[in-house]
């Protein structure tokens, strides 16, 4: 446990925030700072061909220890932190045994964890929690998953009567800005295939995330003298009111759950002359996603036809752009893949937690690169702000899986069913 903490403690207190203004890659320098921090660690435990490429790649290699031909699998999380919160100055708080009641992060400015509203905390008592002091993120998101795959690898190598095939581990810049596997070299990593360890609480086990577009729209206005402005002014921010009050009712973040999908207006600038919104498209479904898009189309198509007299030209301008798409069309090819994974959950005596993710994962982009990649739970809570926590048992448990899902896929009992039943 002492080891775990200790190595947590080891990366989140390097800041390693990431910038989606930033056109490099890794977008921040800082995040330097850390992966060459891994780079050598992981050459320290005993890991060979570890390689960190130009953008802050890292892979590294576990040999196979066994005779037989096994798949190569692989374990990826990512070392940047989200740019929504600061990550620099991190200064983690460890709570012994939990005694389930509220938490002070920061007695100075009255910021406290409390279960009264983050219901959650109190299936952890008992265990040791590790939180922010309240000024910071705490980065388990996605430190704990590196720390995770870091302490499984050196278990393995301490342990080689544990049999395994080759293991591949990777660890990426950028994730939280939507980039971490943009330059992720699939090739290279050589895989069959690999989990990302990016997940939230215990059990977490996902291969199904939503379909993503983003949407810049543009509406155009006329300014004129507001004391003599019937008939003649345009005001762009009230044709953005109507469009907005066009989208279905009822289908925002906010009030959506599971498999249903929204609109998210996440950005509005304006005068009158220009105004611009910002919204997002979300769908696990690919023909509701199509459809949703299509709204967007048909609305614009509807105020551009209504000004066209006045305005003289399209008035409203929609760019849509696709994101990302839903792993699951990649995964269920191949299901033995969270089958193993599942298996090795339960025989850890941890439950499953299959849920479709409400937002996207460096996985579901290396699937569509063509290495199917669930996503597998890091131990974590409230990621992205000064109340994220996680307990060092869920890490310690993610450690377990990681050596047990290595275990079963040396075993190749799943791989046996899958290929008989392609046969069949
Ligand atoms: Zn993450």
């Amino acid at each position: 446990m002492q080891q775990i903490i200790d190595r947590f403690i080891s990366y989140v207190t390097i800041d390693t925030e990431s910038d989606s203004s930033s056109e490099t890659t890794p977008s921040t320098v800082k995040q330097w700072d850390l992966a060459h921090k891994l780079v050598e660690e992981l050459k320290t435990i005993g890991l060979q061909d570890v390689t960190i490429d130009d953008k802050a790649y890292i892979m590294a290699t576990l040999p196979s220890n066994v005779e037989q031909e096994v798949p190569t699998i692989g374990f990826i999380s990512h070392f940047d932190t989200t740019p929504d919160f600061t990550g620099a100055n991190v200064k983690p708080q460890i709570i012994p045994n939990y005694d389930g009641k509220d938490i002070v992060l920061n007695a100075d400015q009255n910021i406290i964890l409390s279960p009264t509203y983050f219901k959650d905390l109190l299936q952890y008592k008992g265990q040791t929690l590790i939180t922010t002091d309240g000024t910071t993120l705490l980065g388990a998101d996605d430190k704990a998953g590196i720390t995770e795959i870091v302490t499984a690898m050196e278990f393995l190598i301490n342990n080689p009567d544990i049999k395994h095939g080759k293991i591949r581990v990777g660890f990426t810049p950028d994730e939280e800005i939507g980039r971490g596997a943009h330059h992720f070299d699939v090739e290279k990593f050589g895989c069959d295939w690999a989990y990302t360890m990016d997940g939230s609480q215990i059990g977490e086990l996902e291969y199904e995330n939503f379909n993503a577009a983003g949407a810049k729209i543009t509406f155009k206005g006329k300014s004129v003298h507001p004391g003599y402005a019937k008939g003649k002014m345009i005001n762009s921010m009230l044709i953005v009111n109507d469009f907005i009050n066009e989208l279905p009712k009822g289908e925002t973040p906010q009030e959506t759950k599971g498999y249903q999908g929204f609109f998210h207006v996440h950005h509005l600038t304006g005068s009158i002359e220009e105004t611009v919104l910002e919204l997002i498209i979300r769908d696990h479904n690919k023909k509701k996603f199509e459809k949703r898009k299509e709204l967007i189309a048909k609305i614009s198509q509807k105020f551009n036809k209504k000004f066209a007299k006045q305005f003289g030209e399209d008035i409203v301008i929609a760019e849509v752009k696709d994101q990302y798409y839903n792993m699951k069309e990649k995964v269920v090819p191949v299901k033995h893949i969270v089958d193993i994974a599942e298996k090795a959950m339960k025989e850890l005596g941890i439950k499953p937690v299959i849920k479709p993710i409400r937002g996207g994962t460096d996985g579901c982009q290396l699937s569509y690169k063509g290495l199917p990649c669930p996503n597998i739970f890091a131990g974590g809570h409230n990621f992205h702000g000064k109340y994220e926590y996680v307990p060092v048992e869920s890490m310690q448990k993610a450690v377990e899986v990681i050596v047990r899902i290595a275990e079963l896929t040396a075993k190749g009992d799943f791989i046996k069913k899958e290929v008989k039943s392609k046969i069949k």
